[in-house]
């Protein structure tokens, strides 16, 4: 079973351990979270435990297992890992003879068990790093978070549903798993659910197939609080509409809490019936804005400290100035250049950033559009903006409008003749020539050249 460890002995370790987590964290969570996990033996220095459900897999690795694993190496120095995994099939009375620390499991209180079986069955598991503590607020998102922040700590249903909405990759699904985590924490005999919209969806068409769609209402409507992420999924496809719509009123009416996400405002939803958006529209609904400078900036900083690694301002700077799309964007920039920099074990430069990132930077720079491109030239040169558009030849627009269609071709990935035709179907010909020209007067004047050099920067920026 063990190297050099006994079953005996294996035990009489686990009991230690188990009591000390007794001391550290109370009778009560013990009893839902340590008691019914059961050692399956130890292997190479790595201890492996089963648990029941998946749902209390999440939670221990989440909450309990760091603290495991260190008081079972204090017990035994060859102990370094644990690996939790799920099992429930196995029959209590054997697990009663196997470990005494095991009959404790059948102690744990009857609705826990009911929950863990519901969350079990219909949750997706939450991310152990998407936590309250871990999400940074700023400007863009701090609306989306009070709210979030509110109904995790409220005692009673507030707003119902919370509709959270806002772009790829900037932290709708973190605020629900935190939202989640934090419940389940709190009161661990209240039902959390969270799932996919897809995901929903895709159950209710298996349970039509397998025409059990009683038993699947059933297990919505023992739910304490609900949480649907990407509800965009379910657009336009009737049956799983109607099947939500109804889920959702029943949860509703019951005093249960809803939350839901989509990547955009109820009211813009296309292919969501027009009864549904309404309901969705009732609670409260709460935006999350693109980001700003200033909370990826804040963002890079807490990533950097959560990995436990120094970087300088000037690289976050950097980072936080070029890459703008999104937070899941921004974290994988970093990690990208953490991890370059612990591989050839240096530390990171802008110049070895620059080189890492080469792929991303420029991507994100061509997210620069033509129009704003063409926003940019016309304001700074004081120029109407339908003249980038406009036949007039006169030197005061038309210099300005080729700079315009210089920094189109420098700035975005648009070919010369997508470039002529956003300037008012302007032949390709007739960019290359701007390119041209602009490329000769900065050769030749210096304040020209100035004035170019800003305006990218500005873009780039
Ligand atoms: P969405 O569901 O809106 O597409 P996610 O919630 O999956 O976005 O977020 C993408 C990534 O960015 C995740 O790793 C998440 O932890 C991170 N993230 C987003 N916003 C923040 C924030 N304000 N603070 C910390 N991390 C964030
Ligand atoms: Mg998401």
């Amino acid at each position: 079973m063990t190297d050099g460890t006994t079953g005996g002995q294996l035990h009489a370790e686990w009991d230690r351990v188990c009591g000390r987590m007794r001391t550290e964290i109370g009778e009560a969570a013990y009893r839902s979270w340590v008691a019914p996990m059961t050692v399956r033996g130890v292997h190479d220095g790595l201890a492996r435990i089963s648990v029941p459900t998946r749902f209390m897999r999440d939670w221990i690795v989440a909450h309990y297992a760091d603290r495991l694993q260190s008081l079972w190496n204090d017990e035994d120095n060859a102990v370094h890992s644990i690996e939790i995994f799920i099992q429930s099939d196995r029959p209590a009375a054997a697990a009663d003879q196997e470990s005494p620390s095991r009959r404790q499991a059948t102690k744990v209180p009857a609705k826990a068990a009911t929950t863990a079986n519901v969350v079990d069955q219909i949750s997706a598991s939450l991310d152990s790093r998407f936590t309250f503590k871990n999400f940074v607020v700023g400007k863009p998102n701090e609306f989306a978070y009070a709210a979030s922040r509110r109904i995790a700590e409220a005692q009673s249903v507030t707003f119902n549903p919370l509709f959270l909405y806002g772009g790829v990759g900037l932290g709708k699904t973190h605020l629900m798993h935190a939202l989640a985590w934090h419940i389940r924490e709190r009161d661990p005999s209240r039902t959390v659910i969270y799932i996919s919209a897809e995901k929903f969806m895709y159950r209710f068409i298996r349970a039509l197939r397998e025409q059990n769609t009683v038993s699947f209402k059933e297990q919505f409507r023992s739910v304490d609080v609900m949480l649907i992420d990407d509800v965009q999924f379910i657009a336009g496809k009737d049956s799983t509409q109607e099947e939500f719509f109804h889920t959702f009123n029943a949860l509703v009416d019951q005093g249960r809490q809803i939350v839901i996400s989509a990547d955009k405002s109820p009211s813009d939803l296309e292919g969501i019936e027009e009864r549904l958006k309404s309901r969705l529209n009732c609670g409260l609904v709460a935006d999350i804005h693109a980001t700003t400078y200033e909370l990826r900036l804040g963002i890079l900083q807490s990533k950097a400290e959560q990995m436990s690694v120094k970087v300088a301002t000037k690289i976050m700077e950097f980072l936080a100035h070029k890459i703008t799309a999104n937070v899941r964007e921004l974290e994988g920039a970093l990690n990208r250049v953490v991890a370059h920099s612990e591989l050839v074990g240096r530390d990171i430069t802008l110049e070895t950033t620059k080189e890492v990132l080469h792929d991303l930077l420029r991507a994100n720079d061509r997210r620069v559009t033509i129009e704003e491109i063409q926003k940019r030239v016309a304001a700074h040169f004081n120029i109407r903006m339908s003249d980038m558009h406009s036949a007039r030849r006169a030197r005061s627009v038309a210099r300005p409008r080729q700079v315009a269609m210089y920094l189109a071709k420098q700035l975005t990935s648009r070919s010369l003749p997508e470039i002529g035709r956003k300037f008012g179907g302007r032949d390709h010909t007739t960019v290359m020539h701007a390119v041209r020209k602009v490329d000769e007067l900065r050769d030749h004047n210096s304040g020209f050249a100035e004035d170019v050099e800003l305006l990218r920067r500005m873009l780039e920026g």
